[in-house]
């Protein structure tokens, strides 16, 4: 029988390439929703590519052309939070969570809320909401399928074991672009600079995060509530080739890697097939060639955002949706050039200073944390540019 597939954020960086896998196996998917933020063309191409049932852009001043593109298909054109809510929660059984940002937050709760089988790239509102997701997923029967190449490869390495004999988590990292610049280079560092990553192509928000590495220190939180272990049990390592995606300790010693070329189907793969596994065209991994892998600590001074996220995650309550909303004003700051590639993480700081509220208790809760954060990130924004 055809898995029922549906994804949000199909126009994006894991969309396409999701979409891309889909279109290799007809025989194994039916596509029933796809969405996207405002690329009506885009979405459009691909609903008609995959003769989905429903297309659903989030801007609502795009539906107009989406309507238009989508004419003389059997694919329904929407917008809005309850056409964005049925593409997460409606027939599909299994859903891509890879809209980019908090803003994937309320349908991804909707698909764990319908009991779908969640393919989770959205780290963000795993970020945001943490164990209110967790908790959801346990009590709806919604499975989480990590898609983040690390969390994936940890989930392939765990397979099999006890939690309790697991020691700890190593996260690989590659360091991003300036994982070798001077401290000038990098506090003059351009938009363009930063989202030229030098191993995977990735969306720019996500490029940006891993220039700084808070891209990994959203990744340790994400992986403190994917496998249950506290901070001091998650290691972060750098390792410039991105072949090792990450790896487990068993109490042992064994050690446990996942290797393969850095090409995100393969973890979007795994999800989309599993429990099985299903082909892909990723380039092999020829280890001859490559010859040596590289391993060095984090430079914590140079890159301040993972220090930083380390510590909303110690210090739990709202720190971890405030951190990941700050980020979100100031990397979008950023890319727009408003302020230097450094005063992203110091912006993250000062918003974290605000933290003085508790966990949030629902997802409402989060979403007024998430929208205070944003306001006052904005204001501190303000303050510098004028
Ligand atoms: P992209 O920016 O390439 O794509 C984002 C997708 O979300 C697009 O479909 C976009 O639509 C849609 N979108 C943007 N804003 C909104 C909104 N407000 N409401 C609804 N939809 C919106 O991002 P990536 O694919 O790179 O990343 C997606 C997620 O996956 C992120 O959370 C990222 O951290 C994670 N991830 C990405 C990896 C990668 O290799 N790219 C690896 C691991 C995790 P439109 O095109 O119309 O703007």
């Amino acid at each position: 029988m055809k898995r029922r597939v549906s994804i949000l954020g199909a126009t994006g960086s894991v969309g396409t390439s999701t979409l891309d896998l889909i279109e290799r196996s007809p025989d194994r998917f039916d596509v029933i929703a796809l969405t996207a933020g405002s690329d009506a063309q885009g979405l459009a191409d691909a609903a008609r590519r995959t003769s989905a049932k429903l297309a659903v852009i989030a801007d609502p001043s795009h539906l107009a052309e989406l309507e238009t593109r989508l004419a003389g298909t059997d694919c329904r054109a929407a917008t809005g939070a309850d056409a964005l809510n049925e593409a997460a929660a409606g027939e599909a059984e299994w859903v891509m969570a890879a809209i980019v940002g908090c803003a994937g937050l309320v349908p991804v709760m909707a698909a764990i809320e319908a009991g779908r089988t969640v393919a989770l790239a959205n780290k963000e509102a795993l970020v945001s909401a943490g164990a209110l997701m967790i908790d959801a997923a346990a009590r709806h029967g919604a499975t989480l399928l990590p898609v983040d190449s690390e969390h994936n490869a940890i989930f392939q390495c765990l397979a099999g074991s006890r939690r309790e004999d697991v020691a700890k988590l190593i996260l690989t990292a590659s360091g991003g672009p300036f994982r070798t610049a001077s401290d000038a280079a990098i506090r003059a560092a351009t938009p363009a600079q930063a989202v030229a990553h030098p191993n995977w192509t990735m969306g720019a928000k996500i490029s940006v995060d891993s220039a700084t590495l808070m891209n990994k220190g959203l990744e340790l939180i994400e992986a403190h509530h994917l496998f249950g272990l506290p901070s001091n049990r998650i290691d972060i390592l750098i390792h410039p080739q991105s072949v090792v995606h990450s790896l487990v300790e068993f109490i042992d010693g064994s050690v446990l890697a996942q290797l393969g070329s850095p090409d995100m189907r393969v973890p979007i793969a795994y999800a989309l097939a599993w429990p099985e596994r299903m082909a892909t065209p990723a380039q092999r991994l020829d280890l001859a060639t490559i010859r040596s892998l590289d391993f060095e600590q984090p430079d914590l001074q140079q890159f301040p955002a993972l220090r930083i996220a380390r510590q909303a995650l110690e210090q739990s309550g709202a720190a971890p949706t405030i951190l990941n909303a700050a980020n979100e004003v100031a990397v979008a700051g950023f890319l727009a050039g408003q302020f230097a590639f450094t005063e992203i993480a110091s912006l993250v700081e000062q918003a974290l200073e605000r933290a003085v509220a508790g966990a949030p208790s629902s997802i409402e809760d989060v979403i007024q944390i998430d929208l205070e954060t944003r306001h006052a990130v904005a204001e501190l924004i303000e303050a510098r540019c004028h």
